[in-house]
């Protein structure tokens, strides 16, 4: 099984043990998650798929996306300078935000998911995600101000 259709597997069996049901417009909002790397926000995936399910509103896609997040389906990355930004990417990674064109590119840092929190932070309450966004300018944007 490659690596999206298991995606699609646990997002199914996810949804049937919490007893929701399993929407024509739920698996569309799920599969452009799945097949995006662009981090799409609530407003970019409906004027992704309103073209094909004419009848979809984009309060039904915040509804959804927020359900998705309860569930763990999805993660909602948080942007400064930009709206909530969505994806099926559930494994432990990192984003790095362009300032300039918005967008978000995965990384992986293993040295920091395995060290130690100061022990101020620990002092704070108790951590449930360590993720870094990193801003900056992408190389695109970089090469298209020379
Ligand atoms: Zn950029
Ligand atoms: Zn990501």
């Amino acid at each position: 099984m490659d690596d999206h259709k298991q995606q699609i597997a646990h997002f199914e069996q996810t949804c049937r043990a919490h007893g929701l049901k399993m929407t024509h417009q739920r698996l569309e909002i799920f599969h452009a998650l799945v097949h995006s790397s662009e981090h799409p926000s609530a407003e970019t995936l409906y004027s992704m798929l309103e073209k094909r399910m004419p009848t979809l509103s984009l309060d039904t896609v915040y509804r959804t996306l927020a359900t998705f997040v309860d569930l763990g389906l999805v993660k909602r990355v948080e942007t400064l300078g930009s709206k909530a930004r969505f994806e099926a990417k559930i494994d432990q990674h990192h984003h790095f935000f362009c300032d300039r064109c918005g967008q978000l590119t995965d990384f992986t840092w293993q040295s920091f998911d395995a060290s130690q929190l100061p022990e101020t932070v620990q002092e704070l309450g108790r951590v449930r995600d360590k993720n870094v966004i990193l801003h900056g300018v992408c190389n695109q944007c970089l090469k298209a101000k020379e």
